[in-house]
């Protein structure tokens, strides 16, 4: 199940249904629109009854809270967007961090070494990809927000040293890794940042999920730079979550294949 408001447009369901099918576990992953006024009453409710799951915006700091244990990467996130019972206890996991962490790979096509790291947007995908890039060897680590206090906030929080910045290309000048994590371009061909300010061999990682190309991703590969969606970061903190609820590893290929066409 999936907890959130709004909660309608969440591939979850199709990709987890397509995964629970491929292991044979007879067991149905559903949508449930929460405000935020019931989450807590909801929350406990469905973890009694020994429901697993995730959760999505507005809930993952309030489901952080509501949960009776933490994974550490969930407590230092403060935030977590998959639950679980065991031994009568409601536990919490962070499968968002696991899931940037794929995608920088994926794209980088190794391990991450020391970098440049440009964050635009300073929200809860932020958080994510702060504590991520936190156990990369060394980097420098730029962000650009609206709202600068909500970025010296997070980086405080997080403990993670960042330096606020006042505009999108002052964050990714001489940046080797750049990443949105604001909703720019999710629904519309707009950009976060110009690719123009890039640097020629810099990597974008927009964590935005769409069917077609995001606008970001469509104009940096335009430019011959290397760039990804969000879609690997989302399937892979579903397939991290899938493997807390059941301890066994989802075929991955079946959830990919789900979301095509
Ligand atoms: P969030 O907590 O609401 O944070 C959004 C951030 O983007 C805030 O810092 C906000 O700045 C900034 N922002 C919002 N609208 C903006 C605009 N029009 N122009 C510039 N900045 C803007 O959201 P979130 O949960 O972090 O999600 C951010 C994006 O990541 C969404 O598109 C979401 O779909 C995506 N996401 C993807 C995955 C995945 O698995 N691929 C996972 C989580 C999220 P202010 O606070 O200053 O307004």
């Amino acid at each position: 199940m999936i907890l959130g408001a709004p909660v309608a447009h969440s591939l979850s369901p199709t990709f987890q249904g397509a995964a629970l099918a491929a292991a044979r576990i007879p067991l149905r992953y559903e949508r449930l629109h929460v405000e935020p006024a019931d989450f807590a009453r909801t929350f406990a409710a469905l973890a009694a009854e020994g429901v697993a799951g995730n959760v999505t915006i507005p809930h993952k700091e309030a489901a952080a809270a509501a949960c009776d244990e933490l994974t550490p990467v969930a407590r230092r996130a403060g935030a977590v967007n998959t639950f679980w019972r065991a031994q009568g206890r409601t536990m919490g996991d962070n499968t968002d961090v696991g899931g940037f962490e794929h995608l920088a790979r994926a794209t980088l096509g190794a391990e991450p070494g020391p970098c440049n790291l440009a964050l635009l947007g300073a929200g809860g995908a932020a958080a994510a990809v702060l504590l991520a890039a936190a156990g990369w060897p060394a980097r420098a680590v730029r962000i650009h927000t609206r709202t600068p206090d909500r970025a010296h906030r997070l980086a405080e929080r997080l403990g993670v040293p960042c330096e606020v910045v006042d505009s999108a290309e002052e964050a990714v000048r001489g940046a080797d890794v750049v990443v949105n994590a604001t909703p720019v371009g999710l629904g519309d061909d707009a950009v976060p940042v110009r690719v123009d300010a890039l640097r020629r061999d810099a990597v974008v990682l927009d964590l935005i999920v769409r069917r077609d190309e995001t606008p970001l991703v469509r104009a940096a590969r335009a430019r011959g730079l290397r760039a990804s969606g969000g879609l690997p970061m989302l399937v892979e903190q579903g397939a991290l979550a899938f493997t807390r609820w059941f301890g066994i590893e989802p075929d991955r290929d079946v959830m990919y294949r789900s979301l095509a066409g």
